[in-house]
């Protein structure tokens, strides 16, 4: 078996024991998640870990998120197709590469100059290169590209950015983690005339998003979601 039938063989498990067994039911979520290659995203001496139900440490004190999270994200998303989405907190560049899969139009923003030319180099070597990836404080979003139908913020916030709710469009919808440094609960935001409508999903366990709308300070955590004891 060639090293790629082998991640190929890793990822449809994922897909199945991880995602599919828990509650995972949008059927687009879960084809996107079995061709995005996580182990190009992945530092190479974890590579043979890429697949494991787990978030994994990339450098920099921070993460790729766990496989659970970012399908539940990109769920809670709701998207069909035609969308342009904001991913905040690129790490990785993983979930914005499953954006990818599910929309037309990914912009992402990542605090961490490093980290986010990284992002941009697996992205283009996995597929991906029409992703958007820029740097900066992604807690004031990325204006001059908005309005956005849905954004996804990987990182922890003590609430919902402002700048982040008035990037949406009408009906846009944003998916978060709120609470505290130690134990969040995602949530989506959903911009409507009345305000925001606030529906509440899993709790999980990100790293915090720092800037002038998140945590002030720096801090790192390796454990977000179901992987870290939490009820599911
Ligand atoms: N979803 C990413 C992936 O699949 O690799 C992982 C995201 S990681 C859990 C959170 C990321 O958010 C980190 O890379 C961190 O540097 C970034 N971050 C934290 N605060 C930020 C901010 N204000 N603006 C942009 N990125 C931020």
């Amino acid at each position: 078996m060639s090293p790629e039938e082998g991640f190929a063989g890793a990822r449809r498990s994922m897909v199945e024991l991880q995602l599919r067994a828990r509650d995972i039911v949008d059927e687009r979520v879960l084809a996107a998640m079995e061709r995005v290659p996580r182990e190009l995203f992945v530092p190479e001496r974890a590579r043979d870990h890429a697949y494991e139900d787990a978030a994994l440490a990339i450098g920099s004190g921070q993460t790729i998120s766990q496989p659970y999270m970012v399908a539940r994200i990109c769920e809670l998303l709701a998207l069909t197709g035609r969308e342009r989405v904001l991913d905040v907190g690129t790490g990785s560049g993983y979930q914005s590469a499953v954006l990818a899969e599910l929309v037309s139009d990914v912009v992402t923003i990542e605090r961490i100059p490093e980290l986010a030319e990284r992002a941009r180099r697996s992205l283009a070597a996995a597929g991906y290169g029409r992703v958007d990836v820029r740097v900066g404080d992604g807690t004031l979003g990325v204006r001059e590209r908005g309005p956005y139908d849905a954004i996804a913020v990987a990182a922890a916030a003590p609430g919902a950015p402002d700048s982040l709710y008035e990037q949406l469009k009408r009906g846009g919808r944003l998916a978060i983690p709120v609470g505290d440094r130690q134990s969040q609960r995602l949530e989506v935001i959903v911009r409507s005339p009345e305000g925001p409508a606030v529906l509440r999903s899993v709790p999980c366990r990100f790293v915090p998003l720092l800037g002038e709308e998140g945590f002030p300070g720096a801090g790192a955590d390796l454990s977000e979601g179901p992987e870290a004891g939490e009820a599911f």
